[in-house]
């Protein structure tokens, strides 16, 4: 079962030759959950070989262009593609105003339902469930309202043992129970424990996505022990003013919440469009936090199933 992220753009408020800006797709089990949506998605969704007709699902942090800019391109193509399914978008309010009245001129007819669910900036709270995963908000700390977003995989059912669906010739329906964490009653009435028919299920996988955020500890209990935290380092620690001044953090800062949060990797990006090489901000951050990655348009990221 898959759990990986792609990253489709890593850039900060300006598109490079090599960057474009922030977007992310997490693909659980084949279900494809599309994160921000810089200018350009829809061809980085081309070069990276994703079906994006099967994108259902839209998580936007906040309504500022380069997180939002794709959004027009991506609705045009799915209407000319003759898409009919439900697109539904999670964000602020303010997303809404700025899509429904412009989508009659720019794509004509809709043939798609665009369901918004509107998410609130302050507060923790469940924005979305299927049978895959929880989706959770983060608040965070910008100029304009925004959330993070905390993927976690629901609670999976037990594994069954081969040997005991041989030895004790299980039918369907017990092994259904079995899993579920029932215990065998056979015919002969005997009760066999549900742990000596299964072993423990794998870890629940998380992904954590917190960008455009100032450096801000009130996240570190929500994100606590997350596979990947992935957190804006716009800028090195010597423009921390300038990281200040526009509610963006360092990469000096986004190490140390990972490390604070206690999380088992820590990806950085949105990189500022100054520098054209981020290894001086992946050392920085390494410093304090050593498994960190910085992310470049089109590295994978698979989360493996572990007990
Ligand atoms: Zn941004």
């Amino acid at each position: 079962v898959s759990f990986s992220l792609t990253i489709l753009g890593s850039s900060s408020a300006l598109p490079t030759s090599k960057r474009f800006t922030s977007a992310h797709l997490l693909n659980v089990d084949e279900r494809l959950y599309l994160i921000d949506c810089g200018e350009g998605v829809q061809m980085q969704l081309r070069r990276f070989k994703i079906r994006f007709g099967k994108i259902n699902h839209i998580f936007i942090s906040h309504v500022h262009g380069d997180h939002i800019l794709g959004l027009f391109g991506l609705l045009s193509s799915f209407n000319l593609l003759g898409r009919k399914e439900p697109l539904h978008i999670f964000s602020h309010h303010d997303l809404q105003k700025i899509i429904s009245p412009n989508l009659q001129w720019l794509l004509g007819e809709c043939q798609f339902p665009i369901v918004y669910h509107p998410v609130k900036p302050s507060g923790s709270e469940l924005i979305f469930e299927d049978d895959k995963l929880t989706v959770h908000s983060i608040p965070l700390k910008h100029r304009i309202p925004t959330v993070g977003f905390l993927f976690r995989e629901k609670s999976r059912m037990r594994n069954i043992k081969k040997e005991a669906i041989e030895k004790y010739e299980l039918n369907f329906g017990e092994i259904v129970k079995i899993k579920d964490g029932a215990d065998l009653r056979t015919k002969e009435g005997l009760v066999v424990s549900n742990n000596e028919l299964t072993d423990p299920s794998f870890r629940q996988r998380s992904y954590a996505y917190c960008s455009d955020t100032a450096y801000y500890e009130s996240i570190i209990p929500i994100i606590s022990g997350v596979d990947l935290l992935y957190h804006e380092a716009t800028f090195l620690h010597k423009e921390l003013k300038r990281a200040k001044d526009n509610f963006h953090s360092t990469a000096l800062q986004a190490a140390t919440i990972a490390e604070k949060a206690k999380v088992k990797k820590l990806l950085i990006g949105h990189y500022s469009a100054r520098y054209k090489d981020v290894t001086p901000l992946l050392d920085e951050a390494k410093n304090i936090f050593p498994d960190t990655e910085a992310v470049e348009d089109g590295d994978i990221y698979n989360v493996e199933l572990s007990k």
